[in-house]
């Protein structure tokens, strides 16, 4: 990065990340220009940047912005290619980045890079976790929260960052190269964004572009896409899989039945029992199932049974398998992984187990705010469910829901917000007889309040209150987040 001292470097996009950025090419001595079309008054950051005397150009994209002495565009990864800056880049072959390309220039540090549709979060913050058990130095950074290269700039040679990427990061990287790169899934989302599955996929595989033998890749073997990928790569390979016994990685012992449906995605959501039954092969709940990690002279450690894992559910078992690869490629002993897989609850929001009270425990799902990610959910848990649930009216009909409901998983159903009463049409649809709408009160907070504990009320010993909504949050509360924190203080005030 010293060598765009006196150069010409463009930041497009003012967010946490851009402010990053221009402070370090600032402090390189290069000629910093900020841009974002967003008017001055609603870019608070740029204050700062003006006062270290970086140039900071708010309300539009002034048409000289990029011209022929400019050696970088650092753009915000929610910026589109087509928006005119970056196609004037692009058109005058200036190079154009992402806050994580600048960050691995930056890095003294060993880069562990996570993507992936989904379970990103999870196992990113599941590998700091368990590094730092290890006694490493891990910084978890990236989308998960904090910028990249703010991490990057803080790390030092014995530290080791863990960097949550998203397909937006990746697609603009050209020298971007982790010591360790994991691709948990592929899913047909995001596909608006990337014009198309072939794009996602490339953005994807950035995360491998540049490794080499001396690095690792860890991909989903159980993943079409990620098999797919696989063979063409350089780096070193550690897979993981649910439903297959590895020559090299980390698999289940023994392994999960195939469940009727190929992708990944559907093999999380749908429960063990119904996956064993379509293979007529016995069912998750009496075998014994361990976790294995196998080596390339086919030495196998067994870290811990599955049913001790920390959180429910399959697909946080395969994000297990992907963490606990991704440490052993790091460095990380393996026989030292078993009790911090067991300790880590899960990530704020997401199943988040929040406590047991007269035999019923309650859990924290405010991040599902669609009906996949709530079916998923209660695919995960074993008990009886009082499922609270309803928020934003997205002007769909929540029939998707309908499965579920008629799944016999959940015994009682409370709703509120704008969807309650959509809900609960659907419930009787299913045949669900126990369903209570809740009124709004003065605040939506009392409305919470209320919930929890009419599902309390509902719920016997060894059953779960779970809130998962299946939808945003924004028609009473602020965040997803608040609402889950109130969920939580009102379990804990019962
Ligand atoms: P991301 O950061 O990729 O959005 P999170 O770790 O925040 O993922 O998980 C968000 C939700 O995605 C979870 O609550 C769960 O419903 C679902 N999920 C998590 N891991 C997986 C996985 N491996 N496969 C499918 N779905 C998953």
């Amino acid at each position: 990065p010293a060598s765009y001292r006196n150069r010409k470097v463009v930041v497009l996009g003012l967010a946490r990340s851009g402010v990053s950025v221009a402070k370090v090419f600032h402090s390189l001595g290069a000629d910093v220009i900020v841009n974002d079309q967003k008017a001055r008054e609603l870019c608070p950051e740029a204050d700062e940047l003006a006062a270290l005397g970086i140039s900071v150009l708010c309300g539009g994209h002034p048409a000289d912005l990029i011209d022929g002495e400019t050696a970088l565009l650092v753009k915000n990864p929610g910026i589109p290619y087509s928006a005119p800056p970056v196609r004037q880049a692009l058109e005058l072959g200036v190079e154009v980045v992402t806050e994580v390309e600048v960050a691995g220039m930056l890095s003294p540090a060993p880069i562990i890079g996570i993507t992936g549709s989904n379970g990103k979060t999870t196992t990113t913050t599941w590998i700091g976790k368990l590094l730092e058990a290890a006694g490493m130095k891990p910084i978890v950074a990236g989308n998960i929260g904090r910028p990249l290269c703010e991490a990057a700039l803080e790390a030092e040679a014995d530290n080791i960052l863990v960097a949550e990427l998203s397909s937006f990061q990746l697609k603009g990287t050209s020298k971007f190269r982790p010591r360790v790169g994991l691709l948990l899934n592929i899913a047909e989302t995001h596909l608006d964004y990337h014009g198309g599955m072939e794009d996602y996929v490339a953005s994807k595989a950035k995360l491998f572009a540049n490794q080499t033998e001396e690095d690792t890749a860890v991909l989903n073997a159980d993943d079409e896409e990620c098999r797919k990928l696989a063979a063409a790569l350089r780096a070193n390979q550690l897979p993981f899989s649910l439903y297959s016994r590895l020559d090299k990685g980390v698999f289940i012992e023994p392994p999960y039945p195939v469940p009727a449906a190929a992708s990944a995605a559907d093999a999380a959501s749908s429960g063990s029992g119904r996956a064993a039954a379509a293979n007529g092969q016995p069912d998750g709940a009496e075998l014994q199932r361990s976790i294995v990690y196998r080596d390339e002279n086919g030495a196998e450690t067994v870290i811990l049974p599955v049913n001790e894992l920390g959180i429910p559910g399959r697909h946080n078992a395969a994000n297990a398998l992907a963490a606990i690869a991704g440490c052993i490629a790091a460095g990380a002993e393996p026989h030292g992984l078993a009790a911090p897989l067991r300790e880590f609850r899960g990530v704020e929001h997401r199943l988040e187990f929040v406590r047991e009270m007269g035999g019923v425990s309650y859990y924290n799902d405010s991040k599902a705010t669609n009906p996949v990610a709530t079916t998923m959910s209660v695919g995960s848990l074993k008990a009886p469910i009082v499922l609270v649930a309803g928020g934003l009216d997205r002007g769909s009909d929540y029939m998707e829901l309908l499965p579920l409901f008629r799944s016999g998983k959940i015994k009682a159903l409370v709703l509120l917000g704008q969807t309650g009463a959509k809900l609960a049409h659907v419930a009787e649809l299913a045949g669900l007889s126990s369903v209570v709408i809740v009124e709004p009160e003065e605040d939506a907070e009392s409305t919470l309040r209320r919930a929890v504990r009419e599902a309390a009320s509902l719920a016997e010993e060894g059953d779960a209150v779970l809130l998962s909504p299946a939808c945003a949050s924004w028609d009473m509360f602020p965040s997803y987040e608040v609402r889950g924190r109130i969920f939580k203080e009102s379990a804990h005030t019962l």
